[in-house]
């Protein structure tokens, strides 16, 4: 069907749902009343009988012209008269019949395509369930990826993000966000006393608009441009892409939920809702926002101004927990499924749990955000000291991570040091060769091809190499226990590198010392003082208690440490960085890393879960770490925890006592993560 044909029908159905079926009925009707031929001709001398008649054939004209385009006709007079009134008429019957066939035959055509979608949500349900009777999918390799299907622009090249709608400071040096101009101070909610909460409707009950056109989106826009205050959150797959990709965002006001599909929209996002996030006057209401924030600018150029982080207020208020979750159930009773947080957001359509789990994100939001703007100022005044600094801090917050700034991430020659297990892997300097030169393979094939590093070459996978060394293809595929598409594609390439690596390997002597020096058992040896921390366990699974000491390694990674390294670049950066070891004291070997670069110890909106480290093992393959890199790839948490990778697409294949092993200490470390974070003390 054509668009103008589309388009007539369109506005046939228009007529027919108005008035034109009841005046049609009319003019048949009436049309009973016209006299026969003989007596017509008589009768349309008078002009009694000739007024109403032409006005019947004005309107069936009028009728005939709306029906079928813009053809006009003229109405006869005298004898023609009958003839032409009944031509019409029949014209009338006959197109309006024509158009009912079109407009049927439309209809049926929309209720199959309708369908058509309904099997493809099915299908999508389906797939998703077929997954995980408990969880969902963190990864559906079947899904087209969106970068391709929706023509998604990504600048992976090696050199720093360029954020091109920023003024730059007077010294040329650094982004100016445009907070900078604004003070805390200029967000603190005065008139408290009228903070009534506006508890939201339910979720069957309230509104809901997936906003995947243009239109909807400048509706959208139009709405939240009459709103004082708006709710916001985002969902995100870091796996299928270099840097990360927004995959959904959420946005929630008093009445009304939407969900903005990014990948259809993404081009319009910025244009459309750029001014409304960095509009002072209007609050945004997130959960946990360090990510979203740099996501925003990453993706949508978007630089939020005025926050309210209802993470940052759950510090302030100590409240026992401070994920989303816990508020949810804390004050609105709402039992969150957090099952799907870590699913593959990228799943078009929508699966209908997945959209309800997405609305749940932002729909209670603007509520919490009411109470505990009360609880804060209660709590404020309960406070010796009174009011104000502590619901300052709530803000300043808030301020905080509205100010950070996206940073892509940058291979430099000691990247590969951040690759987990580097440190503690008691690794030769081949070995370690290695690994530099396949971090730096993985590196540019994963920028090439808009990957994680981590599905181009797992680190797991990636150290088995580094051990075995493998210099011939067969050595090398007896070696992968599970699929691995980039290294089958590129046998021959990988093994010129663990060659090339190989031979390369005396420049790495002295990184080995390096390591040796630095490695926690050394420093337990070397006396440097722990700080002991006794935490018990709420899991009653384990007994463990655990010793933590901090270490300081801005220090002991100063460039007199790794001096000799055969850096291409070298980048210094002044942020300090401690790396939590955590020894458990009846098993002194089992160690696990808490990398942390942020003074700030308890924040945590995130409860971590196993499944969570797993995913961001596999996806953050090369843990950021300040002291050794300028460049940080975005964290989940600001304390990054560590533990062995998992892959869930290897089918348990290995008979090899390595590689149980390695099994056994990932599930230890899985086991450690399902305990309570009181016990791990973040
Ligand atoms: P949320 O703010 O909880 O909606 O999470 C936003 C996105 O961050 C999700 O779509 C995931 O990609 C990622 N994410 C959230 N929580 C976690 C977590 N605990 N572990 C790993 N990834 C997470
Ligand atoms: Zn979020
Ligand atoms: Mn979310």
């Amino acid at each position: 069907m054509t668009k103008d044909h589309i388009a007539e029908v369109k506005s046939l159905e228009a007529l027919i749902g108005g008035s034109f079926p009841a005046n049609l009925s009319k003019l048949s009707s009436s049309s009973r009343t016209i006299p026969t031929n003989r007596d017509f001709h008589s009768l349309y001398k008078s002009d009694e009988f000739k007024r109403p008649i032409d006005e019947i054939a004005r309107t069936s004209q009028c009728v005939l012209e709306t029906i079928g385009g813009k053809k006009s006709m003229t109405f006869p007079g005298d004898d023609d008269a009958y003839e032409s009134l009944v031509k019409v008429n029949d014209e009338i019957l006959e197109k309006f019949d024509d158009s009912i066939d079109e407009f049927k035959r439309n209809r049926k055509m929309e209720e199959d395509s309708k369908k058509a979608i309904d099997v493809k949500v099915a299908e999508s349900n389906k797939r998703f369930e077929k997954h995980g009777k408990a969880k969902a999918p963190f990864h559906l390799p079947t899904i087209t990826k969106p970068q391709e299907e929706y023509k998604i622009l990504v600048e992976n090249a090696n050199k720093p993000f360029d954020h091109v709608l920023l003024e730059k400071s007077e010294d040329g040096l650094r982004f100016v966000h445009p907070l900078e101009k604004l003070s805390v101070m200029d967000f603190v909610d005065k008139n408290l006393t009228e903070i009534i909460p506006v508890k939201p409707l339910p979720l069957e009950e309230t509104p809901f608009k997936l906003v995947d056109e243009v239109k909807d989106l400048e509706d959208l826009a139009a709405t939240l441009q009459s709103v004082e205050e708006f709710a916001v959150d985002l969902e995100h797959n870091q796996y299928r892409s270099f840097q990360g990709l927004t995959c959904l965002m959420q946005i929630s006001t008093r009445t009304e939920d939407y969900i903005v599909d990014t990948f259809k929209l993404w081009d319009h996002i910025g244009p459309h809702l750029r001014e409304l996030f960095k509009d002072p006057k209007k609050k945004k209401v997130m959960h946990g926002a360090d990510h979203d924030i740099i996501w925003l600018q990453r993706d949508f150029g978007i630089y939020v101004c005025n926050l309210f982080d209802t993470g940052q207020a759950s510090r302030v208020l100590k409240l026992e927990r401070k994920s989303l979750e816990f508020l949810l159930k804390h004050y609105c009773g709402v039992a969150a499924d957090k099952q799907y947080q870590n699913a593959d957001w990228r799943i078009r359509p929508l699966p209908d749990v997945m959209t309800r789990y997405a609305r749940e994100d932002t729909h209670y939001l603007l509520y919490i955000y009411d109470v505990m703007r009360i609880d804060l100022h209660t709590m404020a005044k309960e406070d010796e000291q009174s009011d104000s600094p502590l619901v300052e801090q709530a803000y300043k917050g808030s301020y905080d991570v509205c100010m950070q700034l996206y940073e892509k991430e940058l291979l430099t020659g000691d990247s590969y040091l951040h690759t987990y297990g580097v440190r503690s892997g008691n690794l030769n300097a081949v070995q370690l060769s290695i690994v530099a030169g396949l971090c730096e393979w993985r590196d540019r094939i994963a920028r090439a091809d808009d990957e994680s590093t981590g599905y181009v070459l797992p680190n797991k996978t990636l150290f088995d190499i580094a051990k075995d060394m493998p210099i011939t293809t067969a050595q090398l595929r007896r070696l992968l226990k599970s699929k691995h598409p980039y290294i089958e594609r590129n046998f021959d390439a990988v093994i010129s590198v663990i060659r090339r690596s190989m031979q390369n390997a005396a420049a790495f002597e002295p990184v080995v010392q390096s390591l040796k020096d630095w490695r926690p058992e050394t420093v337990v040896e070397k006396n440097i003082e722990p700080k002991i921390e006794k935490t018990g366990t709420e899991a009653s699974s384990s007994s463990l208690s655990l010793k933590k000491f901090s270490v300081d390694d801005s220090k002991k990674q100063s460039s007199s440490g790794f001096g000799n390294l055969p850096s291409k670049r070298k980048l210094e950066s002044d942020k300090k960085v401690k790396e939590e070891v955590k020894v458990s004291k009846s098993k002194p070997n089992e160690v696990i890393i808490v990398v942390d670069d942020d003074d700030d110890d308890d924040d945590e909106s995130y409860e971590q879960s196993s499944e969570t480290a797993d995913a961001l093992n596999r996806v953050s393959e090369t843990p950021s770490n300040g002291s050794l890199s300028m460049t940080q790839k975005p964290k989940i948490c600001n304390k990054e925890i560590i533990v062995l990778d998992d892959d869930d697409e290897s089918e348990n294949d290995s008979e090899s006592r390595e590689e149980e092993e390695m099994r056994r200490r990932s599930e230890k470390h899985r086991r450690f993560m399902n305990m309570k974070r009181g016990f791990l003390n973040i």
